[in-house]
């Protein structure tokens, strides 16, 4: 059925346009994978990711990991994956790179992972939220169930804000859907998203579910802009 499906609709590379498949393995190379993780407060480095002390408050997410940089080809990736092809898939090839396997089997005691929701306006587009399917994916990957419990109230996509504007704008706009209370709380969440940029979203998400009784919480995106809170 792929043989026949790709003879119709034939698959060129995203970046060197060649045929085959919408991301060649010479192309796949270009992947750089996170050598350091860093605290995702001040986004200096800190050793696995734990937030520094002097960052954390009682809201604040307890660790951040992150999968690649957010290289020519990774930005590449997530625009076609998001919005030009709507192809979801595109996101896999930064899961299914053997060192990120090993180390999102090696997150320990997560209970559930929770998508970052997307905007309403976004939501109209395309109906599947792709922080949803990276969460299928990685939920396939670890073996933990998904809980879709987040919801964003906010019209305005933090797309085009300055990094101010993304904090004021987000503020409060992040709900929780009361029927999921009861697996947030005491629980390990891994919370899921395509690209840290100011870590906004993330660090709303994060006081919501603290505030809603979560014991700790793991931030995770499968790329990050490496100088993304300066
Ligand atoms: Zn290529
Ligand atoms: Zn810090």
């Amino acid at each position: 059925m792929n043989i026949l499906l790709d003879s119709i609709f034939p698959k060129y590379c995203i970046l060197c346009k060649s045929l085959g498949s919408n991301l060649c393995e010479k192309c796949k190379k270009n992947l750089q994978l996170t050598s350091f993780e860093s605290c995702i407060v001040c986004d200096r480095l800190s050793v696995d990711g734990v937030t520094h002390l002097k960052c954390k408050n009682k809201f604040s997410p307890d660790r951040y990991i992150s999968l690649c940089y957010y290289n020519q080809l990774a930005r590449e990736i997530v625009l076609n994956a998001k919005y030009n092809q709507k192809s979801y898939r595109l996101f896999d090839d930064f899961i299914n790179i053997h060192e990120n396997l090993v180390k999102l089997n090696s997150i320990s005691t997560i209970d559930i992972i929770i998508p970052i929701p997307m905007t309403k306006s976004f939501k109209k587009l395309s109906d599947i939220n792709h922080a949803e399917y990276i969460a299928q994916k990685i939920s396939e990957t670890i073996k933990i169930p998904i809980c879709d419990a987040l919801i964003k109230t906010t019209k305005i996509s933090q797309k085009r804000l300055s990094k101010e504007r993304r904090h004021i704008n987000i503020s409060g706009k992040i709900k929780i859907n009361s029927d999921f209370l009861p697996q947030i709380k005491s629980k390990s969440i891994l919370l899921v998203d395509d690209v840290l940029t100011t870590g906004a979203t993330m660090l709303e998400s994060s006081k919501i579910l603290k505030l809603n009784g979560a014991k700790n919480i793991t931030c995770l995106t499968l790329t990050k802009d490496e100088f993304h809170n300066v």
